[in-house]
C-alpha cells in the first residue's frame, strides 16, 4: 500500500537526534570538531535532511511512510532510543500545536472546562487525522488515541518506538492543559493486536471542578 505522512513525523525524528546529540555546556562544545565524527545528530547529514524536512513541512508537502521508517530505524538502533523517540514525540506535539488557530488556543486556555474540552478534542482528533494518520476518541473519562499504521512500531525491539506516540500524546494533552494522568499503551500492533492504542485520562482543562461549577453557575 502506497502510504504518505506528514513532513513533520521525519523533521521530529531528526531534531530530536539533533537535540539530544547536541553538547550540553561549553566544554563539550569546545570539542565539537571530534563530536562531529561520532554523533549523528552533529553531522552534515542530518542537517541537511533537517532543512529539507522543514521546507517540506512549511509547504504541507508530504513524505514517502518508508522513507520515514527508514529514518526511524536509524534511531531504534541506539542505545538512548526510547530517549530519543520520546524527545520527538515532544516536538511534534509542540509543532502540530502549533497549528492550532491562536483564536482556538485562546478559548482553550481561558473557557471553563465544560466548554473548552469540546473544542480541544476536536483540535486533538484534527492533529490526530492529519499528521499521524490516526484518529481520537472518546471513551468515557478517557481519550484513545489508534494509530493503525505506526511509522515507529517495528524500529527497535520490545516496541520501544511505541515511546514516541505515548510522549506525542502526553506532550499535547500538557499544552491543552489536560495533563496529569498516565498514557497507558493498551494496544499494540508489536504484540500481534491490529493497530497500536494509547489511553489517556482525559482531566479537566485548567480549573478544577470547583472552578467549574462557578463558571457555570
Ligand atoms: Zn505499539
Amino acid at each position: 500500500m502506497h502510504t504518505t505522512v506528514d513532513a513533520l513525523l521525519p523533521l521530529s525524528f531528526l531534531e530530536a537526534v539533533r537535540s539530544v546529540d547536541s553538547p550540553d555546556d561549553d566544554l563539550d562544545a569546545e570539542l565539537v570538531p571530534e563530536l562531529r565524527n561520532k554523533r549523528l545528530g552533529l553531522s552534515d547529514t542530518v542537517y541537511a535532511q533537517i532543512q529539507r524536512f522543514t521546507d517540506a513541512a512549511k509547504k504541507h508537502q508530504r513524505t514517502e511512510y518508508e522513507e520515514t521508517v527508514g529514518i526511524a530505524k536509524l534511531l531504534g538502533r541506539r542505545p538512548d532510543a526510547e530517549a530519543v523517540f520520546r524527545a520527538a514525540g515532544r516536538y511534534l506535539a509542540a509543532q502540530t500545536y502549533q497549528s492550532i488557530p491562536s483564536a482556538s488556543r485562546g478559548l482553550i486556555a481561558s473557557l471553563p472546562s465544560l466548554l473548552a474540552r469540546p473544542i480541544a478534542l476536536r483540535q486533538t482528533q484534527r492533529i490526530a487525522g492529519k499528521y499521524l494518520n490516526g484518529s481520537v476518541r472518546r471513551h468515557g473519562s478517557f481519550l484513545i488515541l489508534e494509530v493503525p499504521r505506526s511509522a515507529t512500531v517495528d524500529v527497535s525491539p520490545r516496541g520501544v518506538g511505541c515511546a514516541y506516540y505515548e510522549s506525542f500524546f502526553r506532550e499535547l494533552l500538557r499544552l491543552l492543559g489536560a495533563s496529569g494522568g498516565s498514557v497507558d499503551h493498551v494496544r499494540c500492533a508489536a504484540r500481534g493486536e491490529g493497530t497500536c492504542e494509547w489511553r489517556a485520562e482525559w482531566r479537566s482543562i485548567h480549573r478544577d471542578e470547583t472552578a467549574d461549577n462557578a463558571g457555570a453557575a
